[in-house]
């Protein structure tokens, strides 16, 4: 017995059902990116394994575990499926000197890949729509990232998402707080879970990130690191709510907010669901103004966010976001010149704009209009051998209650426009 294929764990088929809402939202995307000016990058989903570790830093989740990482048997070179897309972009950006045209703001769309544990809202294959504004230092255009990203909610139609803020400071600050967060975990050491013990010597910072309910007794006594900025890095952080409190966009200021990632620094956030269930986290981001250098680039400031689409498209699902119709009129026909006949209507219809299906395949006219009336097509056009023989087709509103009528050919579009859209649109 030949066993069954299926899909790789953690990766999953989009359906037609599910696609049309995906499709609703890419649109919605664009029209959104584009009142921004944000201008489209496309990258490859494979790079150097070795631009993950230096982008994305070497004691995170992502670069210890997460990655799909292997050798290239034809020429040894050691490659990742992208698990991110900011290394990509800045990568990209670098390589073909586009901050020499000066700043750049630039977004993408597309799979990221992560060797996560599949639950609801994560997933080994999923989607992120992102955007990166590089040379630009804030906290002006930290603000409009934010800004961008509330009218998305509304765009889509998505209310409760809530928006967590926090600065990380420079360099220097963050050293000053990591010493002190050394010193602090290590008196408690012991209370510590196995995966806060690991990151306290790989990455302290990052036990602040732990989603173990027993470790928040500890994060919450942690020293902040907000009491370690100096006057500019607090400068910028005032920067930054004072354009929220202009455009209204309530926020709650999260000292615990550090985001899983090495490359931020100063302004970081979050906006968070409790529709989700523990998977809440809809879209994260920050600046970055080190990671230009870092990947061999002049040094320029940048920031940028990502959102993850599935569990956007959940939120949608949950709103009763369902789809809409997508045909407008379904060809029925039967028998050989009725069929070269519906080729010519389906086609003249299209000439019009019309979406058509025109039916393929013997079935009779009863289970042809069956498939019409499922396909959601609100008229269905009728060509048998005597509509063929006379040049004409009959044509039935199949959303009302009314009989079917017969037109010539070369009225047929006309007479779908003013069933569709009312007799007064001539
Ligand atoms: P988490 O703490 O949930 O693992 P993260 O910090 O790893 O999130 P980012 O790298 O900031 O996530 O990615 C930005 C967004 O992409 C997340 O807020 C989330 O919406 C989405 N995302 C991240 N990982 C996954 C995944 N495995 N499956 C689905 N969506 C994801
Ligand atoms: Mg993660």
């Amino acid at each position: 017995m030949t066993q069954t294929l299926q899909a790789v764990r953690g990766m999953n088929d989009v359906l037609p059902d599910q696609a049309e809402l995906w499709e609703r939202f890419e649109e919605t995307v664009r029209d959104w990116l584009a009142a921004y000016g944000y201008r489209n990058i496309r990258t490859p989903l494979l790079e150097h394994t070795v631009l993950f570790r230096r982008a994305i830093g070497e004691a995170t989740d992502i670069v210890e575990k997460e990655m799909y990482s292997f050798v290239d048997d034809l020429n040894g070179e050691h490659l990742t499926l992208r698990p991110e897309a900011t290394a990509s972009v800045v990568r990209a950006a670098v390589e073909h000197s586009l901050l020499y045209n000066g700043p750049q703001r630039l977004w993408y769309m597309g799979p990221m890949y992560r060797h996560e544990r599949p639950q609801k809202g994560r997933y080994r294959q999923f989607h992120q729509v992102g955007v990166e504004a590089l040379g630009y230092a804030g906290p002006d255009v930290d603000g409009e990232l934010l800004l961008m990203c509330a009218r998305l909610w509304d765009d889509l139609g998505l209310e409760g998402i809530r928006l967590h803020i926090n600065s990380l400071g420079s360099l220097p600050e963050r050293l000053a707080h990591r010493d002190a967060l050394v010193r602090y975990l290590e008196s408690r050491a012991a209370e510590l879970d196995a995966d806060s013990q690991r990151r306290l010597r790989t990455n302290p910072l990052r036990v602040l990130d732990s989603k173990n309910p027993e470790m928040q007794p500890i994060i919450t006594g942690a020293p902040r690191l907000l009491d370690f900025l100096g006057p500019e890095s607090i400068q910028h952080f005032d920067g930054v709510q004072a354009i929220l409190k202009d455009a209204a966009i309530p926020y709650t200021v999260d000292t615990r907010l550090v985001r899983g990632l090495d490359y931020y620094n100063l302004t970081v956030f979050e906006w968070i669901t409790d529709r989700l269930g523990a998977q809440g986290t809809v879209c994260g981001g920050g600046r970055y103004d080190g990671l230009i250098e870092q990947i061999g680039g002049k040094p320029a400031p940048a920031a940028g966010f990502a959102m993850g689409v599935e569990r956007l498209i959940a939120l949608m699902r949950d709103e009763g976001g369902g789809s809409g119709t997508l045909v407008d009129v379904y060809v029925v026909n039967q028998g050989e010149a009725a069929a070269r006949s519906a080729f010519r209507a389906a086609e003249l219809l299209r000439d019009r704009g019309f979406a058509v299906i025109q039916h393929c395949g013997d079935a009779s006219f009863k289970s042809q209009m069956k498939r019409a009336d499922a396909s959601g097509a609100a008229v269905a056009v009728i060509i048998g051998d005597d509509e063929a023989a006379a040049g004409e087709a009959g044509i039935k509103p199949l959303r009302e209650e009314r009989g079917q009528s017969r037109i010539a050919l070369d009225r047929l579009a006309d007479a779908v426009s003013d069933l569709l859209y009312g007799e007064e649109s001539e």
